[in-house]
């Protein structure tokens, strides 16, 4: 198939040429911030910068950062820099990590974001032709709006579901015949699921291809999803401070995210000192909003935790890629005095079955002593083994996560369907010492 894009000369632009762009662009947003946001501007100068010390890209990180604090801080007015009678829309994020976050849009704001969605759709291979699922839920939750918005740009067909009632999605996949699915990766696993129960083999579904994300999920999901609902599935990345969905996005190579440069500036920064990295780099990633009127964070701590690259791109795109975010650096877990990443437990869950499980983390505390248990559901198959065939398998978990991260937690292989499913973002962990 020919590589297809929504905007050539964009995707394609030299480096050159873009560093220009996004110079021009940046010039122009930190004045605007600056005579509009007195939020930031105070930053600004605590930082002894104006916007005469601005003069390109390469004075970037003359800037200060802005971090979730901030726009708690910041709640609901403080970060507005456009007046609220030339806005249209709020949406806030889903609150994963805390309290929501409440952003605003101009059209203008609008029309980009919607324009990057059109992007990711229009490089997972679809047309004017295609019927668009779109299974994110709709609401303050930026995955309904955000590919809604992209689908109808490009012109598919698109059919607003929502997230949900499971039955309903598969009956007007199939009866709408359905070409792209968009959902969280834990609700196309769900649905794949179901699907499968129903009876259906991945060539009876009419879906070819996913725009999964909103949430961290591995190489091993990607390659069940496929493989049961007979598609390509392809990552898309963002977060409502920076608009939502379609601030990066997989092409056909499918080896991590394309970043919509002209509209937003990426850097990778260590998260403990500040300092910016090369390329190459693990850290955190930063965002610079260089064409937002209404909502223009300037160097956002985003708390992903990724790495940008530019080696070429057989898709022909030159904007810069990023790697898969898995978790970001708040995710961590204090777990008996140990750091513990959720993306830790999960790569050895995938090694130990060869497949992405579906599991939950239990921490809890008795008296002053943590508690860790780590609940994985066995698949029917493995359910009719024996007793010490299961024993088995407990133990060689138990013996890799220790050796991975040094503390013991108590495994229990649950029965099939026992784990919730997650229509929207998976909870995997379940923090119970935070309740009191
Ligand atoms: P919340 O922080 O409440 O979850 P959002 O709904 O705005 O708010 O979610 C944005 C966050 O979701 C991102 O910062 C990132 O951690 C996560 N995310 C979004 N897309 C992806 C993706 N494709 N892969 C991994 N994580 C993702
Ligand atoms: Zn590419």
């Amino acid at each position: 198939m020919a590589q297809r894009y929504w905007n050539e000369k964009i995707e394609k632009m030299e480096l050159a040429e873009m560093r220009k762009l996004q110079s021009e662009r940046l010039v122009a947003q930190v004045k605007h911030v600056w005579d509009n946001v007195p939020y930031y501007r105070k930053k600004m100068e605590e930082k002894g910068v104006t916007p005469d010390d601005i003069k390109s890209i390469d004075d970037l990180h003359k800037l200060p950062f802005l971090s979730k604090a901030d726009l708690r801080d910041s709640y609901p007015y403080g970060m507005l820099a456009a007046p609220l009678s030339d806005c249209v829309r709020i949406q806030s994020t889903s609150g994963t990590t805390g309290k929501r976050v409440v952003s605003f849009y101009t059209q203008h704001d609008v029309d980009l974001w919607e324009d990057c969605v059109a992007r990711a759709i229009t490089a997972a291979g679809g047309t004017k032709e295609d019927v668009v699922q779109v299974a994110y839920g709709y609401g303050l939750f930026t995955g309904g709006a955000g590919l809604h918005g992209g689908s109808h740009k490009v012109g598919c067909l698109t059919l607003p579901m929502s997230s949900g009632n499971t039955e309903r999605q598969i009956q007007f996949m199939m009866d709408l015949k359905a070409t792209i699915l968009c959902c969280t990766p834990s609700y196309a696993a769900y649905i794949g699921e179901t699907l499968q129960e129903m009876g259906y083999k991945p060539e009876d579904i009419p879906l070819k291809a996913g725009i999964f994300g909103a949430e961290p999920w591995t190489q091993a999901m990607r390659e069940q999803i496929e493989a049961t609902l007979g598609i390509k599935a392809y990552d898309i990345y963002g977060l409502t401070e920076t608009s939502g969905p379609g601030v990066a996005f997989e092409c056909e190579e499918q080896s991590g995210m394309h970043i919509n440069e002209d509209h937003f500036i990426a850097e990778i920064i260590d998260p403990d000192t500040g300092e910016v990295l090369p390329e190459g780099s693990k850290g955190e990633l930063v965002f610079t909003s260089i064409t937002k009127e209404a909502f223009p964070l300037l160097r956002y701590r985003t708390r992903d935790i990724c790495i940008l690259s530019r080696g070429k791109c057989s898709c022909g795109r030159t904007l810069v890629k990023m790697t898969k975010p898995m978790g970001r650096s708040d995710d961590m877990l204090i777990i008996k005095g140990v750091n513990v990443f959720p993306s830790q437990i999960e790569e050895v869950l995938i090694k130990d079955f060869k497949a992405a499980p579906n599991y939950q983390i239990v921490v809890d505390r008795v008296g002053t002593t943590d508690t860790f248990e780590i609940k994985v559901e066995i698949s029917d198959d493995m359910f009719s083994d024996t007793i010490k065939d299961i024993s088995t398998l407990e133990k060689k978990i138990g013996t890799d996560i220790q050796q991975i991260l040094g503390i013991r937690a108590k495994i229990s292989l649950v029965e099939p369907k026992s784990i919730p499913r997650s229509e929207g973002k998976a909870v995997r962990v379940i923090d119970k010492r935070k309740l009191v």
